[in-house]
């Protein structure tokens, strides 16, 4: 039977819902799910993740190195911690993506990125080619899997379980020559791209940070995230933390407003997952209408302000 090791992503005390959704990854391929918790104080981020649905223990590892997750200080403990697992699994988020690759590198595990579907306990879908094809993978049942999973293609498992909370102490000496410095971050006075339920995003069509105003206004008035591609991005009108795309975040919100965005596959493989996308632009020939649900052919700096002053 497979166990199976969730390291949790969390900030600020607050565990991140890329958790529950590798929860989620984590029920599909079946036996025991722990999360491992590494923190300064674990103690309110356990108590969250042992509300997760199906996970039957949370082991915490507490220690100062903790307080801000870095791949150098987290690696050796998860290893230690992984020797009991099948599978050790993180999201595909910025997060995972930095620490389950050195996972896998120092157990001498291939890592399988990017879990999209899991087919059974050791195959797995994800894509390929920017989302253009999709490879089914199998790993080998006698090693242990280290993956990450693809947080816009599981859903948030719920929370209602009730694990034990262990704290564990590994016989690991933290490493201390990488230290963290500074994080700088956008003022998050605007719900998280990557988790929210409506985005609204501009493209290289607004022509300054200043137009952008207008994508501001629309998502404010719907409770939405901002994104952009990456030209509006390459073109200094936002930061670069607002690219949706390959290169970019891939989300998957119930909603996702594509405003003056051409349609790049680059950009698509970003919105795979959304829900409801509707495109506004002034060309009807335009890639973004193929997948679009609902599409507004128009000068979007006319239709903007009239939706949101509708609205
Ligand atoms: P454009 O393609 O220039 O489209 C602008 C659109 O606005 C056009 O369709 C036009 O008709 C419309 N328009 C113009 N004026 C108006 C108006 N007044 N009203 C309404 N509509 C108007 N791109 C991403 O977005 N994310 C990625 O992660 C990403 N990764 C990449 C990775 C690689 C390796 C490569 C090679 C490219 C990547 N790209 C990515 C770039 C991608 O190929 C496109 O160049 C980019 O998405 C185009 O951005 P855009 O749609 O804003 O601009």
């Amino acid at each position: 039977m497979s166990k199976i090791l969730i390291i949790a992503e969390h900030l600020n005390g607050k565990l991140n819902a890329s958790t529950a959704k590798c929860v989620t990854a984590a029920k599909a391929i079946g036996g025991s799910i722990e999360i491992l918790v590494l923190a300064a104080d674990p103690t309110g981020v356990a108590a969250e993740a042992a509300k997760l649905d199906a996970v039957s223990k949370v082991v915490t590892v507490a220690d100062p190195a903790f307080a801000v997750a870095t791949a150098a200080a987290y690696a050796p403990t998860v290893i230690a911690a992984a020797a009991a697992y099948t599978h050790v699994l993180g999201p595909s988020t910025t997060f995972g993506k930095d620490l389950m690759p050195r996972v896998a590198a120092l157990l001498g595990e291939a890592q399988v990125s990017d879990i999209m579907t899991v087919r059974d306990a050791y195959t797995f879908e994800r894509p390929i080619y920017a989302g253009n094809a999709i490879i089914t993978v199998k790993a080998d049942p006698a090693r242990k899997v280290v993956g990450t999973v693809r947080t816009a293609s599981f859903a948030a498992a719920g929370a209602s379980g009730s694990a034990n909370v262990e704290t564990a102490t590994l016989p690991v000496s933290v490493p201390k020559h990488t230290r963290f410095v500074e994080l700088k971050a956008g003022a998050q006075d605007r719900p998280d791209l990557q988790t929210a339920g409506r985005v609204v995003s501009g493209g290289r069509a607004l022509g300054s940070g200043e137009a952008f105003d207008i994508i501001y206004k629309l998502a404010d008035k719907l409770g939405a995230a901002v994104g952009a591609s990456r030209a509006a991005v390459d073109a200094g009108y936002v930061p670069s933390d607002l690219q949706v795309g390959q290169t970019g975040k891939i989300i998957a919100p119930e909603m996702y407003v594509a405003i003056g965005i051409s349609g790049a596959i680059q950009h698509l493989t970003g919105i795979k997952d959304a829900g409801t996308i509707i495109a506004i632009n002034k060309d009807g020939e335009a890639p973004i209408f193929e997948i679009a649900d609902f599409g507004l052919v128009g000068d979007l700096f006319k239709i903007v302000p009239e939706l949101t002053e509708a609205l």
